[in-house]
Parts: C-alpha cells; sequence; structure tokens
C-alpha cells in the first residue's frame, strides 16, 4: 500500500489509468479506424512484462483503477495472466476491461478467476448485418454470445457501449435499451469523437447528441435523471419502467467533462497521453528501456509528467480531425 498520490498542476487527483494492451483489432469500427490499417511492429511495442511493470509503478504512485482496453484487448497473447497479475497488486482496488465482446465466449470464465472485476462491451447494433457493416468484419451472434458468456462467469455491473450515429444506428436505440433491460445491463451511449481520419461518414453529419438519444429514449420509456456519477464522463439516468439498470450519457461534444478528470491513459508503445482529446504526452517507455530495474526512475518520469496534464480538450463539430491518432492507439 502506497500514501502517494499522483496530483497534476489544477489540483486534481490522478488515480485511474487505462491502458491499451494492442494496438490490434479483429474489428475495424467504421468510427475507430480505417479499412485498411497498418499496426505497429512488435519491437515498439510494450511486452507484457513491461506492462506489468508499468502497472506495477502506477500503483505505487496510488492508483486505485486500470482499465485494460485497446485495440481489442482480448487479441493479445497472455492477457489472462497479465490480469492476474496486476489484480493481485497491492493497492488496487478495481482491474476492468473494454472489449468488443468477440472472444469473450472462450476467456470470460478465465478472466473473471484471473480477477478481473468488470466488463464494458461494445455493441453497436442487434441487426447482424448492419453489425457486420459497423464493425466491418463482426459477428453478432458471436459478441451476444460474449455477452451471456460474462453473465454466467460471474461479472457484475457489466455495462454496453454504443456509439450513436445519424441514420447509422439511431433507430435502434430503443431496442438496444430492451436488450440491456433484458440481461440486467447498464448501457452508456456515446458522441463520437474526431479521434483519426475515417472516410466512411461525415463525422459532422452523423453527430447524434445525447439528448437527442434521450429524446428517442423517452418515446419508449420514462427517464429519471440521477444525481448518480462515477467520476467519469458519464452522466447518468434511470428509467421507471426498469429501475435495475442505469443509462450512462459520454458527451465530449456538448458536455463538457475536463473539470473532473482523474485520468491518464497509456499507448501499448509505453507514451503516456495526458488527455483524450490533445497530444500532450511523455515517452515512458524510453525510461523503462533506459533503467530496466529501477522503477524509482519511472515513477519520478511518471510524476513529473503530471505537469502536462492539460486542463480541457476542444472538441469541435466540424470534419477537422482534431486529433490525429486513431482510437485504438489512444485506448478508448
Ligand atoms: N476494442 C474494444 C471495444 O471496442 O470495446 C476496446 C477499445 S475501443 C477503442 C473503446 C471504446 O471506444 C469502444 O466503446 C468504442 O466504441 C469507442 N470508440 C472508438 N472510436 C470512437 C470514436 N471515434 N468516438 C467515440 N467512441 C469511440
Ligand atoms: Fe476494434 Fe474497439 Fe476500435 Fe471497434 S472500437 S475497431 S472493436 S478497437
Amino acid at each position: 500500500m502506497t500514501d502517494q498520490i499522483l496530483m497534476d498542476s489544477f489540483s486534481r487527483r490522478v488515480d485511474y489509468l487505462r491502458m491499451s494492451v494492442t494496438d490490434r483489432c479483429d474489428f475495424r469500427c467504421v468510427y475507430c479506424m480505417a479499412e485498411d490499417m497498418e499496426f505497429l511492429p512488435r519491437q515498439q511495442i510494450l511486452s507484457l512484462e513491461e506492462l506489468y511493470q508499468l502497472a506495477q509503478s502506477f500503483v505505487a504512485l496510488g492508483t486505485r483503477k486500470i482499465r485494460l482496453t485497446g485495440g481489442e484487448p482480448l487479441v493479445r497473447q497472455g492477457v489472462v495472466e497479465l490480469c492476474r497479475r496486476i489484480a493481485a497488486l497491492p493497492g488496487l482496488r478495481e482491474l476492468c476491461m473494454t472489449t468488443n465482446g468477440s472472444q469473450l465466449g472462450k476467456l470470460a470464465a478465465p478472466l473473471f478467476d484471473a480477477g478481473l472485476k468488470r466488463l464494458n462491451i461494445s455493441l453497436d447494433s442487434l441487426d447482424p448485418t448492419r453489425f457486420r457493416e459497423l464493425t466491418r468484419t463482426g459477428d453478432l451472434a458471436k459478441v451476444i454470445a460474449g455477452i451471456d458468456a460474462a453473465n454466467a462467469a460471474g461479472f457484475e455491473h457489466t455495462k454496453l457501449n454504443c456509439v450513436v450515429m445519424k441514420g447509422r444506428n439511431d433507430h435502434e436505440i430503443n431496442d438496444l435499451v430492451a436488450f440491456a433491460i433484458d440481461r440486467g445491463l447498464d448501457m452508456s451511449f456515446i458522441e463520437e469523437m474526431p479521434l483519426g481520419v475515417i472516410s466512411e461518414h461525415s463525422r459532422a453529419e452523423a453527430f447524434y447528441s445525447s439528448a437527442q438519444v434521450r429524446e428517442r429514449i423517452a418515446e419508449r420509456y420514462t427517464l429519471i435523471d440521477s444525481a448518480e456519477s462515477t467520476q467519469g464522463p458519464a452522466r447518468y439516468w434511470r428509467l421507471a419502467e426498469a429501475p435495475h439498470i442505469r443509462l450512462g450519457f459520454i458527451s465530449p461534444h456538448s458536455h463538457n467533462f475536463c473539470g473532473t478528470c482523474n485520468r491518464v491513459r497509456l499507448t501499448v508503445e509505453g507514451r503516456l497521453l495526458l488527455c483524450l482529446g490533445n497530444e500532450h504526452s511523455v515517452d515512458l517507455k524510453a525510461v523503462l528501456r533506459r533503467y530496466p530495474g529501477e522503477p524509482k526512475r519511472l515513477e519520478s518520469a511518471i510524476v513529473e509528467s503530471m505537469k502536462l496534464k492539460p486542463y480541457r480538450h476542444n472538441f469541435t463539430l466540424d470534419d477537422e480531425v482534431q486529433v490525429v491518432r486513431f482510437m485504438n492507439m489512444t485506448g478508448g
């Protein structure tokens, strides 16, 4: 256990790390990747041991929550063992993962046994053809089997994530809510963010605000504003008809959530990103490889990096790409 904490220059405590364990993925979601992606060569990415050492240093500095993400974290060989080692770090309260669900059919139970506490699973459509269009390669049946495997393995508070795009999946919002109610899962609706250059649709034209999503939901359900917060960017609502689930709205455009930001992101290249919507970063892989076996060096680089954390992002609603890296590089 540690008394140390990480604090940025705006007196925000940073105790949440999102770690990308791969930039690769078995899907090519239209809002996240281009159809032809070039992935990083192996020597450029962190080894499992390096990922573990970084997690260890962050936890030594007071990090209480780590989320593994990517790319698709479950396509990284050895990820279950990595979970087991990170989950056992004393002082860490919660190890979670964001996944597209495609591998959960076989991995949900081993992940649960390894100490992973919670899952966020992406689900943008319940129509197999549209699901394939939006993910370019995904198989809806496999993902639904993965969601059911997660429930059966004992995961609680699993959350579904849906990126809403006008004209592509906005008409499915209430069917997705019904699915979440039926499975007893929370669900978050996300506004698309301008990360990376995509070609399939205009982000400005596809923009569908969280307020519009709520209007759609109000056509079928009674929404109750809830003051609940998880310190994250989502704002939560409940449904009178199904009070057992929560609906979250992540609105990087229409509601700026930077004031209470408590998180940083680590890319699989070992670059620490201080803000989702800005390029400020520090190369922790360089420190790790220059000073092997000297965790104090790494820890002081992490402490120093907090000075670079900007106050806020400034996404705007035009088709200009404001951050050139793709979401799979960012660690969503
Ligand atoms: N592959 C995993 C998955 O899809 O859940 C984890 C990585 S993915 C980058 C993490 C989350 O980011 C997903 O819920 C995805 O829908 C979301 N995402 C990706 N690109 C986005 C974008 N441009 N705007 C908003 N959310 C995005
Ligand atoms: Fe892969 Fe997740 Fe990006 Fe989709 S959102 S392409 S599943 S990393």
